[in-house]
């Protein structure tokens, strides 16, 4: 990769984060406790993101360790990834869709993912074989699309992803493969100086047969001239750029910010595509996740102050039993409604429960 030197100069230390902002004796102590257990790594050019003089900034919240990362309240495994796993890095929730974990590095390890358990660290879960992936989703024709994740999918070398491509090409049943990756954000030079990620990309974005990139911005900071320019190469590679956005205490939990960040999205060519509510995920619930009426109220008030557009967006939840819609509020109840469901009876179920203003997760709610 052109800009592997650029990673290897990432902030993964106490001492190399002291370099960038002041830190109390007390608080270097509880940040190396929760990154022995959970590392931490970001890149120079997020770090260049942060307000150093802000002890609130939302950029820093969710890339430096902070002391609600002790909570252990929630779990490490909320959607039920365990059990829909094939073999390790390959799992099949929803009829149509492959999933696949090509590793657990990634640019930048934000104190909110959901796979907080695997990224950075030893795991089992990650694709070993990826001819036996292949092989997998070859001999299962009801699947229609592949999603490529991990940890990061575009930190591997261009020739790994190629490989990927090209084993995935001769698969005649798939009409799109789709790349979770937060590099736009993170890291957009992977993007915007390797010219071979993005002709691979560009070759294997077939008119019937597109390459979706998901990325993941949750601020409008985020949203930057390097930023920019990756999605611009991308776009103009011929790839499709949606976004998944997580709703964040702290982040991005007002009306003005939602608001705002979906209507930049759409003004670079971005595809505003879920907004996830945050999973209830040990040492990430107590310091991220914002109560799903609460929630609620902040998507419609930013909805308000949005064209269609931009608010094509939907507020969903990746619950064990499959991906829910938060619908509405009425009198004393909030409505869901499944949109992606494991059991396929499912799907399109439409459901209450009653009002509880401090839940944050389906199993809280009468
Ligand atoms: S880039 Fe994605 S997988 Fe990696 S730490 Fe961030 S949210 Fe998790």
């Amino acid at each position: 990769m052109p800009c592997e030197k650029e990673l290897e100069e990432s902030i993964s230390t106490i001492a190399q984060l002291g370099e960038y902002m002041e830190l109390a004796p007390q608080k270097e102590a509880i940040i190396q406790e929760i990154i022995d257990i959970h590392p931490m790594c970001i890149t120079p050019y997020y770090m260049s993101l942060i307000d150093e003089n802000d002890p609130d900034d939302p950029i820093r919240k969710m890339a430096v360790p902070s002391e609600e990362e002790l909570s252990l309240i929630g779990s490490y495994d909320t959607s039920g990834e365990r059990e829909n796993t094939i073999m390790p890095g390959l799992q099949h929730k929803y009829a149509q869709t492959a999933l696949i974990l090509a590793t657990n590095r990634c640019a930048m390890y934000c104190r909110y993912c959901f796979r907080k358990r695997l990224v950075g660290l030893p795991t089992e879960e990650i694709m070993q074989r990826f001819n036996g992936a292949a092989k997998y989703i070859e001999e299962h024709e009801e699947i229609n699309n592949v999603l490529i994740s991990g940890g990061d999918p575009f930190i591997l070398s261009t020739e790994v992803l190629s490989d990927f491509l090209e084993r995935l090409s001769d698969i005649s049943h798939l009409d799109f493969i789709r790349f979770g990756t937060k590099v736009p954000v993170t890291f957009p030079d992977r993007i915007l100086e390797d010219d071979e990620l993005l002709t691979l990309l560009g070759n294997n974005s077939r008119e019937n047969r597109r390459i979706y990139v998901v990325t993941q911005f949750n601020h409008p900071r985020e949203i930057t001239a390097k930023a920019t320019g990756a999605v611009s190469r991308l776009i103009r590679a011929g790839v499709i750029v949606d976004n998944q956005t997580v709703l964040l205490k702290g982040v991005n939990d007002d009306p003005e910010t939602l608001a705002e960040l979906q209507n930049k999205l759409v003004s670079i060519g971005v595809i505003p595509y879920y907004l996830f509510q945050c999973r209830p995920v040990k040492r990430v619930k107590s310091n991220f996740q914002v109560p799903l009426y609460k929630g609620y109220e902040i998507v419609e008030a930013a909805k308000k102050r949005l064209n269609g557009h931009s608010k094509r967006f939907k507020y969903m939840m990746a619950h064990r039993t499959g991906k829910i819609e938060i619908v509405g509020v009425m009198d004393d109840h909030i409505y869901f409604k499944y949109h992606q469901a494991h059991a396929p009876d499912n799907i399109g179920k439409f459901f209450k429960r009653k009002i509880n203003k401090t839940a944050g997760w389906l199993d809280e709610l009468e």
